[in-house]
């Protein structure tokens, strides 16, 4: 199951939401069965739209928090803010819900 692999992969990674600036490089890339990532950065996730990241609350809320990565992974570009809360679930492209662990 995709959600399964998912989970682990969250659990064993360093993401740690009370990092501060320090920690702003930290993020997860979650392959799609599109060929596209989801990454997800202190417990936002973001869509990859030609070449940018986009808060995945983009369509259904409007957030227009975005970010940037530059050839190496770095992120190197962050704008916007969120307002709205992380989400606790979020929608895999292949229609899975996976739940976020802390
Ligand atoms: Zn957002």
């Amino acid at each position: 199951m995709l959600s399964e692999e998912v989970t682990d992969l969250l659990q064993n990674s360093d993401f740690d939401d009370s990092s501060g600036e320090d920690g702003s490089e930290n993020y997860v890339l979650i392959p799609t069965p599109r060929g596209g990532n989801l990454l997800m950065w202190r417990g936002y996730t973001y869509s990859e739209m030609t070449g940018k990241y986009i808060c995945s609350a983009y369509k259904s809320r409007g957030c227009k928090a975005r970010l940037k990565l530059d050839r190496d992974g770095k992120i190197v570009l962050v704008q916007g803010e969120h307002y709205h809360d992380p989400p606790n679930y979020f929608k895999t492209h292949s229609g899975n819900y996976v739940k976020l662990y802390k």
